[in-house]
């Protein structure tokens, strides 16, 4: 599974090659990446961030527009996850709610999702190029890299966890 997550995310993130080697997105970057595989953002009066999907196979991603810029690229990114790893239980627009799932299935599709974003805000060969500048005398600056991809340190580090690089 893990491996799978890491090429989807690694072949989605060079789509737009002109992003592909940047260390950090934007919110307007990360619509781009949205628009150019068919979806389309928007921002509402919601608590929760979702997909939708049309029966066109476009999708749409719901946002709470209280989000910080960088809390709703994490979001965007979470639910453009679903969409590639999930679509099939990604629900209708005109759908009353998520169907039903048994609970651990969703859990790993919510870890799966997690994982994705990571992955892509994070391509390994610029994150590993990220820690290799950021370790002095075998002690890696999580802060620095941090600061690299703007994601908080907690990211850092599981992403790290991701790569076998640290426990
Ligand atoms: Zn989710």
């Amino acid at each position: 599974m893990q491996e799978y997550i890491e090429e989807i995310a690694k072949s989605s993130r060079a789509a737009l090659p002109e992003f592909e080697k940047r260390k950090t997105l934007s919110f307007e970057d990360v619509k781009e990446y949205i628009k150019h595989f068919a979806g389309e953002i928007k921002l509402k009066n919601t608590e929760h961030s979702e997909v939708r999907k049309n029966k066109d196979g476009t999708f749409i991603i719901f946002l709470n527009e209280n989000l910080s810029e960088e809390e709703r690229i994490k979001s965007a990114l979470h639910e453009l996850g679903h969409v590639f790893l999930h679509w099939e239980s990604v629900p209708g627009v005109d759908e009353e709610g998520l169907a039903l799932n048994d609970a651990d299935i969703i859990d790993l599709k919510e870890v799966s999702a997690t994982y994705f974003v990571r992955a892509f805000l994070m391509p390994k060969f610029l994150f590993l190029q990220s820690v290799f500048e950021s370790t002095y005398h075998n002690i890696c600056n999580y802060k620095k890299i941090s600061q690299d991809f703007k994601v908080d340190e907690y990211n850092v580090i599981s992403r790290g966890k991701d790569l076998n690089l640290w426990e």
